[in-house]
C-alpha cells in the first residue's frame, strides 16, 4: 500500500495521483497528474478529434455510442467493483449507478438527431416569404468536471449528451475517483480508437481550474456550490458558457393522505443510500401533524435495520474523509439546539463510517436543516399542513430536487416546490428517467443535463432564414418608399393593434 495518512485521501507521488479505498486504504490505482500545459494540449488534441467526431454525423456517432453502451453493459460487474473499491459505495448501489448511466448513453445516442438535427421552422405572416431552418451545432470541446459521489452517473450525464451532440469531451474527474474516470475514457477509446474524442486530465482542483481556462467551448460542472462559483468566475474571464450542477438540500413532504409505509421506505432510501452522499438525497422531511408520529416510527424501524461496513452492507464509508467533520458538526449542533436523535446521534460518527441518524425537533435555523450535510442523516419536522411544508421546503437558497408523498394534492404540491425536479410517491427517480431534464435553481445551479434540454445544452442553436419569394412589402431595405412605410404602419395596426 502506498503511504497515506487517512484511507481514501488521494496523494500525489512521483507525478501520479494515487487513489485509495476510504474503507481499507488499499490502492485503487493511480493516474498521471496533468500540468496546466498538458491540459491545454489535451484540449488542442480534443479540438481536432472533435472535428472528426462531428463529421461522423448523428448516425456515425450513434453507432459508436451504442457500442460503448454495450461494452459498459457487458462489463457492469467490473465497473461496479471499481466504483466500490475506489469510493466505498456498496456494489449493489454501484450496479444501479452504472445501469442509470447506460440508459442515458442509450437515450442520448438514439435521440440526438431528432432533437438537434436540422429542421424547418414555420415562419409567420410577416416574413412569410422566408423559410426558417434550425439546427443545434456542437460547441467543439466540452470540459466536464465531475464529483466523486456518483463518479459514473454524473460525468456520463454530461459527457454522453455532449458526445451525442457532436462535441469532444475532456473530463476532469474528482481527485477522489480518478481511476473510475480513467476507466470510462479508456473503454470509450476501445470503441472509438481513431481519435481522442473523450479523454481525461487528472489532478486536484487546480487542474479543474486549468481546464476552465484552457479554451474549451463550454464547461459542464457538477460539484459543490462553492466550487461552482469559482468555476463560473474562471469561465467569465473568457465568456466560456457554463452549466452548473451544484449542491442541494432536498426536502420530502409527507401529506395526510400518504401511504406511510411507502413514504418511510422512500425516505430511508432517499436519505441514506450511498451513505447520504447524494446531491438529490433527502436531507429534510416535513410531515403533517396527523401522520407525523406514525411516519417517524416507520422511518426509525427501517433505518435501525440497515447495516454499515466495507462489504455487503447497506451503507459504505464516507468517501471524502474531511466530510466526516461536517456530518459530525451538523449532528452536534442539531442536538445542542434542542433536537433529538431517534436513530444514531453523535456516536454514529465512527470514521470512516457514519451510522444512520434520524433527527427530530431540530430548529429550522440549525445547520442540519440549512446546510448540505452529505451524510446518512435526515431531519423530520412536524408541520401543520402542506402549505407550511412547502413554505419551509422552499426557504433555502438551494433548489435541486424533492419528493412528495400523498394522493389528492401530491402533484400540485410537487409543482409548488422551488426546485428543478420532484418525484411524487418515490424518491430520486427523476434522475434515472432519461427523457426528463435534470438540474436545479438558485444555489443548486442552472442549465440542464438529460432529456431534450440536456442535448440542447451541448449544441448552439444555428438559425437560418432562406428567401423563397420576393417581398411584396419591402421593409428591411433602403429601397422602401414613404408609401411602403405607411403600409407597414397600417399592417402593424391591423395585425397587432386589436386588444
Ligand atoms: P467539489 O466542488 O469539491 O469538486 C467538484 C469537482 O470540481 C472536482 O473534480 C474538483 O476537483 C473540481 N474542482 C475543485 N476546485 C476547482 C476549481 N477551482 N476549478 C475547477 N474545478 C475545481 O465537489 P465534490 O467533489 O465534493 O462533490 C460533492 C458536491 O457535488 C456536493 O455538493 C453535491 O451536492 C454536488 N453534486 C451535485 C450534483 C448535481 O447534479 N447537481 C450531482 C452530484 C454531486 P478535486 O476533486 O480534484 O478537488
Amino acid at each position: 500500500m502506498t503511504a497515506v495518512q487517512v484511507p481514501g485521501t488521494p496523494v500525489i507521488s512521483d507525478g501520479r495521483l494515487v487513489s485509495t479505498s476510504p474503507a481499507t486504504g488499499d490502492e485503487a490505482g493511480s493516474v498521471p497528474v496533468a500540468t496546466a500545459g498538458e491540459v491545454g494540449r489535451a484540449v488542442a488534441r480534443a479540438r481536432t478529434a472533435g472535428q472528426w467526431w462531428a463529421g461522423l454525423g448523428f448516425t456515425g456517432r450513434r453507432t459508436r455510442l451504442l457500442r460503448w453502451r454495450a461494452l459498459l453493459a457487458q462489463r457492469v460487474e467490473e465497473l461496479a467493483e471499481l466504483i466500490h473499491v475506489e469510493g466505498g459505495k456498496p456494489v449493489g448501489d454501484a450496479v444501479v449507478e452504472v445501469l442509470t448511466a447506460i440508459e442515458h448513453i442509450d437515450w442520448a445516442a438514439r435521440n440526438a438527431r431528432r432533437v438537434l438535427g436540422p429542421r424547418r421552422v414555420r415562419s409567420r405572416l410577416i416574413l412569410a416569404e422566408f423559410a426558417g431552418h434550425l439546427e443545434y451545432q456542437p460547441h467543439g470541446v466540452v470540459g466536464v468536471i465531475g464529483p466523486w459521489n456518483y463518479p459514473v452517473f454524473t460525468p456520463v450525464g454530461s459527457a454522453a449528451y455532449a458526445l451525442a451532440a457532436g462535441n469532444a469531451v475532456v473530463l476532469k474527474p474528482s481527485e477522489y475517483t480518478p481511476v473510475v474516470g480513467q476507466w470510462l475514457v479508456d473503454t470509450f477509446a476501445e470503441v472509438v480508437p481513431e481519435q481522442p474524442v473523450f479523454t481525461a486530465v487528472h489532478g486536484l482542483g487546480d487542474v479543474g481550474a486549468a481546464l476552465c481556462r484552457s479554451g474549451v467551448d463550454k464547461v459542464a460542472f457538477t460539484g459543490s456550490t462553492a466550487t461552482a462559483r469559482a468555476v463560473m468566475a474562471a469561465c467569465a474571464e473568457s465568456l466560456t458558457p457554463v452549466l452548473l450542477e451544484a449542491g442541494g438540500k432536498d426536502a420530502m413532504i409527507v401529506d395526510a393522505d400518504a401511504d406511510l409505509d411507502a413514504a418511510a421506505e422512500a425516505c430511508v432510501w432517499g436519505a441514506l443510500t450511498n451513505a447520504g452522499q447524494t446531491c438529490i438525497g433527502i436531507e429534510r422531511v416535513y410531515a403533517v401533524a396527523p401522520v407525523y408520529d406514525e411516519f417517524v416510527g416507520k422511518v426509525v424501524a427501517r433505518a435501525e435495520r440497515l447495516t454499515v461496513g466495507a462489504d455487503s452492507a447497506d451503507l459504505g464509508p464516507i468517501t471524502m474523509p474531511s466530510q466526516l467533520d461536517v456530518i459530525r458538526r451538523h449532528i452536534d449542533e442539531a442536538i445542542a439546539a434542542g433536537g433529538r436523535a431517534v436513530v444514531g446521534g453523535p456516536a454514529a460518527v465512527q470514521p470512516p463510517y457514519v451510522h444512520p441518524t434520524v433527527l427530530v425537533d431540530v430548529p429550522e435555523s440549525a445547520s442540519a436543516i440549512r446546510e448540505e450535510t452529505f451524510g446518512p442523516t435526515v431531519t423530520i419536522t412536524r408541520v401543520a399542513d402542506a402549505d407550511e411544508a412547502v413554505r419551509r421546503a422552499n426557504a433555502l437558497p438551494y433548489g435541486l430536487g424533492g419528493s412528495v408523498f400523498g394522493r389528492r394534492d401530491a402533484v400540485a404540491i410537487a409543482r409548488r416546490l422551488r426546485s428543478g425536479m420532484a418525484s411524487v410517491n418515490s424518491a430520486l427517480t427523476f434522475a434515472g428517467m432519461s427523457t426528463l431534464p435534470f438540474g436545479g435553481v438558485g444555489d443548486s445551479g442552472f442549465g440542464r443535463i438529460h432529456g431534450e434540454d440536456g442535448l440542447r445544452e451541448f449544441g448552439r442553436a444555428k438559425s437560418v432564414t432562406r428567401r423563397r419569394a420576393r417581398s411584396l412589402l419591402p421593409a428591411m431595405t433602403f429601397e422602401r418608399t414613404p408609401t411602403d412605410v405607411a403600409r407597414i404602419v397600417k399592417i402593424t395596426k391591423a395585425l397587432y393593434g386589436r386588444r
